[in-house]
């Protein structure tokens, strides 16, 4: 079947009505084969002001229903991509291009994090507090927050969506979401799964979900709309650079997830079969396109040969083809300009001494228009710039080092601070690496590659990749305000400090 007519009758399976995809300003091609699979509509800015202003009513009626009942909404959505995964899957991989499985493991991640969120919905703890003055009596209690803007990147158009917006409900807020102008289709899958959701369910507002579909100008909107209570984006660094000046304008609240520069140290005692393993599906995996991507590999120069020839023979035989193949492993980058990038960047490193393996266009037969590459291992003298920028492409740049502390030192030495790994046996190595004075990231492994985070910990990173955290473990804070209560039962006025101040 052809990929625009599969595209239609997966959004018709999934409860998209025909005139939301097919006749639009926004083209939409699947990165397979660069042919059209969508139209959908651009908002102008009457719109999606308006779009803003639902979502903050929806809010103001969303806060007061009981927690728990704002779980039962996300449960229900949960269950709605139980019983759709492999159609929100395939679509995921036909906007995105990334291989069959990981499309199937984005809409899971979102089941993950629907569970997750709905168990937090009776857990929203706050603290009580001892307090200094005698009959008083001090709590936090956690509020709803307000409008949470939600700006998505297109390489997971859907599973980051979810880690906002499962919280951001379950916290009594409500959402307006602008995907990627690459990967609207999903989005719209996403809304009219969640419409069926809130269906029969009477504490739900119109509102709850406002999909913003356009660009950059659409995410700006958010961002300068003192009505969004919370701005989460995620994408690259000079997104975030771009936007974030304007949230802090009208002082608003961020969380950015912005681009990684991920790196992995490898030890003289390592499992070099594990550590092989790992380092293909971090390396290699979603063609080089996830913002946890492994792109910079530090080996003990005691086994850099063994490990670099394993890794060149692994490199060799990666089946590189259409991702709706279930042979494959790495599929297409997302455009013709990403492969550019990659060209570029492999040129660079080239001409800064490297040794380029791989990175050679693949052809892959009936899909023309798509930009297949090879995964590029290229070994570099040093730690040159190209290095210490993110590409967004399948290159791994691999570096020898001599004792742990270089190793350490260059590993840190980006502006970026998302995943990191360390491949060891010995203890005291993984010890001083998840130390204070170990990798300065905000996600650091021992024995697995960066990529492929659970939902249960908070994911986000340090320095240029913005601070944000999302997710699991107490990330719901960012999403609610926190009131400090002080209740006294004492009948008198003590002040704190034992300030006297009266007539
Ligand atoms: P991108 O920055 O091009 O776009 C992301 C989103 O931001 C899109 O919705 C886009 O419309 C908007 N945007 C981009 N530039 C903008 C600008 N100047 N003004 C206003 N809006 C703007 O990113 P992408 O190519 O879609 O995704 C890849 C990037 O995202 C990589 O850098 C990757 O590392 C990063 N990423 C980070 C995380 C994370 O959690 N840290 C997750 C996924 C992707």
């Amino acid at each position: 079947m052809e990929l625009a007519s599969l595209t239609s009758s997966l959004l018709s399976s999934l409860g998209v009505a025909q005139e939301r995809f097919d006749d639009g300003g926004l083209a939409v091609h699947s990165p397979i084969d660069g042919r059209l699979i969508g139209r959908v509509g651009a908002a102008d800015k009457a719109a999606t002001e308006a779009a803003i202003a639902r979502a903050h009513a929806a809010f103001l009626a969303w806060r007061s229903v009981p927690a728990p009942r704002r779980g039962e909404l996300v449960r229900r959505f949960g269950n709605l991509l139980r019983e759709h995964k492999t159609d929100l899957g395939t679509l995921v991989t036909i906007e995105t291009g990334k291989i069959r499985q990981e499309g199937l493991g984005e809409v899971q991640e979102m089941i993950d994090i629907c569970d997750f969120a709905c168990g937090l919905s009776r857990q929203l703890y706050g603290l009580t507090i001892a307090s200094e003055r005698p009959g008083h009596r001090m709590m936090e209690q956690w509020h709803p927050a307000g409008v949470v803007g939600v700006v998505s990147a297109f390489n997971f158009p859907v599973a980051v969506w979810a880690w906002n917006a499962m919280l951001a409900w379950v916290c009594g807020d409500s959402v307006v979401w602008k995907p990627s102008e690459r990967t609207p289709l999903t989005a719209l899958a996403c809304r009219a799964l969640f419409e069926r959701a809130c269906r029969g369910m009477a504490e739900a507002p119109a509102g709850l979900l406002e999909v913003v579909t356009g660009g950059r100008e659409h995410a700006a909107l958010l961002a300068d709309d003192s009505r969004i209570a919370v701005f989460s984006a995620t994408g690259s660094c000079g997104m975030g650079r771009a936007l974030a000046p304007r949230v802090a304008a009208r002082l608003g609240r961020t969380i950015l997830e912005l681009g990684g520069n991920n790196a992995a140290i490898v030890c003289p005692s390592a499992d070099l079969a594990l550590t092989e393993r790992a380092i293909l599906f971090a390396a290699a995996g979603t063609a080089g396109q996830r913002c946890t991507t492994l792109r910079r590999l530090f080996v003990h120069e005691s086994i850099a040969d063994t490990l670099l020839e394993r890794l060149r023979a692994a490199w060799r035989r990666i089946p590189v083809g259409s991702p709706l193949d279930t042979s494959t492993l790495v599929g297409p980058l997302i455009d013709s300009g990403a492969g550019a990038a990659m060209d570029a960047a492999l040129a660079e490193a080239k001409a800064a001494g490297g040794k380029v393996f791989g990175g050679e266009t693949v052809a892959v037969r009936g899909c023309e228009g798509g930009c297949y590459r090879r995964p590029a291992l290229v070994e570099m003298p040093a730690q040159h710039d190209i290095v210490r920028r993110e590409t967004f492409a399948p290159i791994l740049y691999a570096m020898r080092y001599s004792s742990l502390d270089e190793a350490i030192a260059l590993h840190n030495d980006v502006p970026q601070g998302l995943a990191s790994s360390i491949f060891t046996q010995d203890l005291a190595e993984a010890e001083r690496f998840l130390s204070a004075a170990g990798s300065d990231c905000g996600i650091a492994n021992v024995n697995i590659g960066p990529s492929g985070a659970e939902i249960g910990g908070a994911f986000g990173g340090e320095k240029d990749t913005g601070g944000g955290r999302e997710s699991g473990s107490d990330a719901w804070k960012g999403y609610m305000r926190r009131a400090t209560c002080t209740i006294n039962y004492s009948g008198a006025l003590p002040l704190a400090q034992g300030i006297r101040f009266g007539l």
